[in-house]
């Protein structure tokens, strides 16, 4: 077994988690992408890379089973993965196939000597708590988005085809249902998100008026989409989800602590609050003290691109 990090993105490349892998092991990062993401996986700190020429896979059982016999010649100490849908399916079968402990929806990652620490909340949110593994291999599934992507490009990583045989797949593709229209919000480089200062589902559409002609994500606070005004798929913070835009435009937000751990990462954060006091402030690279309504009527008068 070697010290080092295999970072399994089969369905699409997390650049942000395989970039963390590279700060935490330079020189040490392993990457399994499917085979038109290569490139990226090389731009982004991986030494050797997996590449996957087999289409669609529906059974993430089935790749379990492949990956486990994979690792058993690969011998990497620490398996990473984004916690997507797919991801959440497939990291337990292949923690119980490798007897490996696993953590999930970690939210913060370092190493201590050899060992992995992985920091999640836990007991209802209420503490974050750091989870070493006593197994041989570490696993750990991160929020898709949590760290911002940070090129090392690496022009001399090995590139190995991988020719996947699945012996046997239990699931069918039956049909594809959207969930929603457009990027995922952890993919999207400009949002514009709403809190309860916003008061209605109708300044939501206003704020989506917005987000559309800046081609952005929506997003809501917790409160927001309690109160009804969002869907739960626009929330973002500690139980929505981790996001890090170019841009993040705050509406109306007060700036819990719960929220901020989901947006503090994003690279310039614009506040718009009636109150000059509002804690958002102190996160905010701009802030704009006013009523929201007006300051987004001006803002949609003008010209944008
Ligand atoms: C376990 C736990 C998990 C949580 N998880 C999340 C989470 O994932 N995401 C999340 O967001 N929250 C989460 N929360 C809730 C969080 O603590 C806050 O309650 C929530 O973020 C507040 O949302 P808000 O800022 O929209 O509302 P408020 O705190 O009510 O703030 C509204 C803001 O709007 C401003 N405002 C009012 N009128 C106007 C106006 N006309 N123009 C401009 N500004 C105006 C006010 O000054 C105020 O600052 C969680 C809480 C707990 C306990």
């Amino acid at each position: 077994m070697s010290q080092e990090i295999l970072v399994l993105c089969p369905f699409g490349l997390d650049a942000g988690l395989l970039s963390k892998a590279a700060e935490l092991l330079p020189g040490r990062v392993r990457a399994f992408v499917p085979a038109r993401e290569q490139a990226e996986a090389a731009l982004y700190g991986a030494n050797i890379i997996h590449t996957l020429n087999c289409g669609e896979i529906v059974d993430e059982a089935a790749l379990a089973d492949l990956l486990a016999e994979k690792l058993k010649l690969w011998g990497s100490s620490i398996v990473l993965a984004p916690a997507t849908i797919r991801m959440r399916n497939l990291m337990p079968m292949l923690a119980w196939k490798l007897d490996a402990g696993l953590t999930a929806d970690c939210t913060a990652l370092e190493m201590a000597g050899s060992d992995l620490v992985q920091t999640r909340p836990a007991f209802g949110n209420s503490l974050m708590a750091s989870i070493r593994s006593l197994s041989r291999i570490q696993m750990a599934t991160v929020r898709p988005g949590l760290f911002r992507p940070a090129a090392r490009p690496n022009p001399k990583a090995e590139i190995i085809p991988e020719s996947c045989h699945i012996r046997e797949q239990r699931l069918r593709h039956v049909a594809f249902q959207p969930f929603s229209q457009g990027k995922p919000l952890s993919q999207a480089g400009i949002i514009v998100a709403g809190g309860m200062g916003v008061g209605s589902k109708e300044g939501f559409r206003k704020l989506s008026v917005l987000a559309e002609k800046l081609g952005a994500g929506l997003a809501a606070s917790r409160s927001a989409v309690d109160a009804g005004f969002a869907p739960y798929r626009c929330q973002v913070g500690m139980t929505g989800v981790t996001v890090c835009p170019r841009l993040y435009i705050a509406v109306g937000i007060s700036g819990a602590v719960q929220h901020l751990a989901g947006m503090s990462g994003s690279e310039k954060i614009v506040a718009i609050n009636s109150d000059p006091k509002a804690p958002i402030f102190g996160y905010a690279d701009y802030g704009i003290v006013g009523d929201w309504e007006t300051v987004i009527d001006q803002l949609l008068k003008e010209e944008l691109s």
